[in-house]
C-alpha cells in the first residue's frame, strides 16, 4: 500500500550539525495508517515540513521501536519537498481559508484566490508525481493500492489517473478518504473551482467519507455540476468509463489504547468534591467553543445550585495560530472565559479551568477518566474522536456524552444527550440534566456507548475500508 498525505507520520527536524532526525507525532491518521504501512512494507508520501537539502537524507527508522511511525523505514518514506512560498499559499491560503470553511458550510467565512488555488494545483501534482515513482518501485507481481488522505490532496487522484492511463505505470487501484464532511450542493457550487475538485476526486476506484449524508453529498454535486449519471441507492457514479464507488466509512479509535491509558494516567485530576465538565478541542471557529462557555454561563444563572460544586475545564490547543481568524478567535475566547470567571468566581472556586496548550494524549485520558460531562458542541465537525477517546476512558462510575448532531459522531453515538451547540438556553439545560442523571440512566447510555466504540475501532474502520477496495478480505462487513 501507498499511503498519501499532507503530512509525514512524523515531524523532521534539522540538527545543528546539518543531519535530520525524527520526532513522533501523534494524531489521528497517524494512528490509523502508520501500523498498517509498517506491517504491509508499504510507502508513506508525505510533506517534509523543512527544506531537505540535496546530500541530506531522512534517518533510518528503529525497528524496535514502539512508535510505527518510527519503524517505518527510510526506504518506505517519501518526503515531497515544497517551495516555502508555495506551501504558505496551498496550506495556509488554499486548504484552510477556502476548503476548511466550505467544506464546514460556512461560507462566508472562505476566501478564495486565484494564486492559492495554483499553488493547491501545483502542489497536487507534486505529490502524484511523487506518488507515480512510488508506484513504479513497487513490486508488480502484488496488488498495488494507492491510499490518499483528505482535502490537502483531491486533485491527486485524477492526475495518476491520468498517468495510468498515459502509460508507463503498472496496474493499481487508487481510494480517497475525506477526513471533514462533505458539504451540500447549494455551498459547494460557491467554491470556484468546484468542478477541478469533483473530477480530480473522480480518479478514483473509491472515495470514502465519515457518514452517508457526505457521500449523498458528493453524488448530488457529481450530477448537478458535472451532468454525470449517479445510482444514488447503490452510490456509484459513472465517470470517464469507469464506476466510482461511494461509501460511507465512520472512522472509530484505538479503543483499546484509550483503556489501558485511562488506567495508568495521573490518580487525581480535579479536587473530588467538584464535578468536571470537559471540554477538549483544538481552537476553532468550527467547534463552537465560545457558545459553549456562554451555556456554561447560563447554567450557572439558570442553575445556581451547580456555583462552587461544577467546574468546566476547557482545554485548548492552539491551532493555525499564523491565520488572523484565529489569532481572534483565540482574543474573544480569551475576553470571555475572564468575563464569566469575573463575574461568579468565590474566594474559593473559579467556574472556568482554561488550558491554552497542546496536551499528551496520556495526560487527556485522565480528565476523560474523571469527568462527570464531556461537552462536545461543534458547530460541524466530520467525526470527532474526542466524544468517542471520552467513551473509551470512561470505565468507572459513569458520566455523560452532550454531544452535538451537527458532527459526524451526532449520526451514530445515539445515546448521547444531543444539543444544538447554538441554543445557550438548550446547552444550559442539558448540562443540567447531565449533571443530575440518575446513576442506572448514565450506566445505560454509557455501556451502549462503549460497546459500539469498542467494536467499531480505528482498526475496524481500516479493515472497512480495505475491503471496500477488494484488496483483502474482510470477516465482517458489518458497518455502524
Ligand atoms: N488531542 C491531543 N491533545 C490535546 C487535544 C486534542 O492529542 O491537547 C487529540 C485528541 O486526542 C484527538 C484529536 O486531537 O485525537 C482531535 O481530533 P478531533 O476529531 O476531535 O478534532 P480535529 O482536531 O481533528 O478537528
Amino acid at each position: 500500500m501507498i499511503v498519501v498525505a499532507n503530512r509525514l507520520p512524523f515531524v523532521l527536524k534539522q540538527n545543528e550539525n546539518g543531519t535530520l532526525s525524527r520526532q513522533s507525532s501523534a494524531g489521528g491518521l497517524v494512528t490509523a495508517m502508520a501500523p498498517i504501512v509498517c506491517d504491509s512494507d508499504g510507502i508513506w508520501v508525505g510533506w517534509a515540513a523543512i527544506p531537505i537539502e540535496p546530500g541530506q537524507e531522512i534517518p533510518e527508522g528503529n525497528p524496535d521501536s514502539s512508535i510505527p511511525g518510527e519503524r517505518l523505514k527510510r526506504s518506505q518514506i517519501r518526503p515531497v519537498n515544497i517551495d516555502v512560498d508555495v506551501f504558505d499559499e496551498y496550506y495556509n491560503g488554499c486548504c484552510n481559508t477556502a476548503f476548511w470553511p466550505m467544506f464546514h458550510s460556512m461560507p462566508d467565512r472562505a476566501v478564495f484566490k486565484r494564486e492559492n488555488w495554483k499553488s493547491y494545483s501545483l502542489v497536487n501534482r507534486q505529490f502524484a508525481e511523487e506518488t507515480a515513482r512510488a508506484v513504479s518501485s513497487c513490486d508488480t507481481t502484488k496488488p498495488l493500492l494507492v491510499w490518499i488522505h483528505d482535502y490537502h490532496l483531491t486533485l491527486v487522484p485524477g492526475h495518476l489517473r491520468q498517468m495510468a492511463d498515459e502509460g508507463g505505470l503498472r496496474r493499481f487501484k487508487i481510494a480517497f478518504f475525506l477526513h471533514i464532511p462533505f458539504p451540500s450542493w447549494d455551498i459547494f457550487r460557491l467554491f470556484p473551482w468546484d468542478d477541478e475538485i469533483l473530477i480530480g476526486m473522480l480518479g478514483c476506484d473509491l472515495i470514502g467519507f465519515h457518514v452517508e449524508g457526505y457521500a449523498e453529498n458528493f453524488l448530488e454535486c457529481c450530477q448537478k455540476r458535472l451532468g454525470l449519471v449517479v445510482d444514488r441507492e447503490r452510490k456509484l457514479v459513472q465517470h470517464d468509463g469507469r464506476t466510482v464507488v461511494v461509501q460511507a466509512f465512520p472512522i472509530g479509535v484505538p479503543f483499546k489504547q484509550f483503556e489501558e491509558m485511562a488506567k495508568c494516567a495521573d490518580a487525581e485530576t480535579v479536587d473530588p468534591s467538584l464535578k468536571l465538565v470537559l471540554g477538549v478541542d483544538r481552537l476553532d471557529y468550527t467547534k463552537g467553543i465560545i457558545h459553549r462557555v456562554r451555556g456554561f454561563e447560563k447554567l450557572l444563572d439558570t442553575y445556581p445550585e451547580h456555583r462552587e460544586s461544577v467546574v468546566l475545564l476547557q482545554v485548548a490547543v492552539p491551532s493555525r495560530t499564523d491565520v488572523q481568524e484565529y489569532q481572534e478567535l483565540k482574543d474573544e475566547l480569551d475576553r470571555e472565559i475572564g468575563r464569566i470567571n469575573g463575574r461568579f468566581s468565590t474566594t474559593r472556586w473559579s467556574p472556568i479551568r482554561y488550558i491554552y496548550r497542546f496536551m499528551k494524549q496520556e495526560e487527556l485520558c485522565a480528565f476523560y477518566r474523571d469527568a462527570s460531562v464531556a461537552l462536545v458542541t461543534p458547530i460541524r465537525d466530520g467525526m470527532n474522536l474526542v466524544a468517542k477517546e471520552f467513551v473509551a476512558c470512561q470505565m468507572k462510575e459513569p458520566g455523560v456524552l452532550i454531544l452535538s448532531p451537527f458532527t459526524g459522531a451526532g449520526e451514530t453515538m445515539h445515546e448521547a444527550l444531543l444539543v444544538n451547540p447554538l441554543e445557550e438556553t438548550g446547552l444550559a439545560d442539558t448540562i443540567h440534566r447531565a449533571l443530575t442523571m440518575p446513576l442506572d440512566e448514565r450506566e445505560l447510555r454509557m455501556s451502549a456507548l462503549r460497546r459500539r466504540e469498542r467494536t467499531y475501532d480505528v482498526h475496524k474502520w481500516v479493515q472497512s475500508f480495505l475491503c471496500a477496495t477488494g484488496t483483502v478480505e474482510n470477516d465482517d462487513r458489518d458497518s455502524h
